[in-house]
């Protein structure tokens, strides 16, 4: 017997949730996913040349939402390790972990 593939949804938006997907996956995506929204909306009336800081935050956003369909959401790119889930929680587009974000300094942390 088939069964559908495993989704949640939530405010309009349905994930489906894939292998090793946790729920700091499915909370930063959907925050990401409302985030994405509002910054498309934003860019697409006025343009990215009216609202630069906005176009590249959709561009953290959409980079995000690939690194969790990739699987790799919530790992450094530093060191490699876990970002911590109150970080992610706090920074959904975070790339690196607080240790290391500290001495990169990173214009986006
Ligand atoms: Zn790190």
């Amino acid at each position: 017997m088939s069964r559908s593939r495993p989704f949640f949804e939530a405010d309009g938006i349905v994930l489906e949730l894939l292998p090793g997907m946790n729920l700091i996956d499915v909370v930063a995506r959907l925050r990401l996913e409302d985030y994405r929204a509002s910054l498309e909306r934003l860019v697409g009336e006025h343009g990215a040349r009216e609202h630069p800081q906005a176009a590249r935050d959709l561009a953290e956003v959409r980079a995000a939402i690939e690194r969790i369909n990739q699987g790799a959401y919530g790992m450094c790119e530093r060191c490699g390790g876990a970002i911590g889930s109150q970080r992610l929680l706090a920074l959904p587009t975070a790339h690196f972990c607080i240790a290391c974000a500290s001495v990169t300094r990173s214009a986006d942390l």
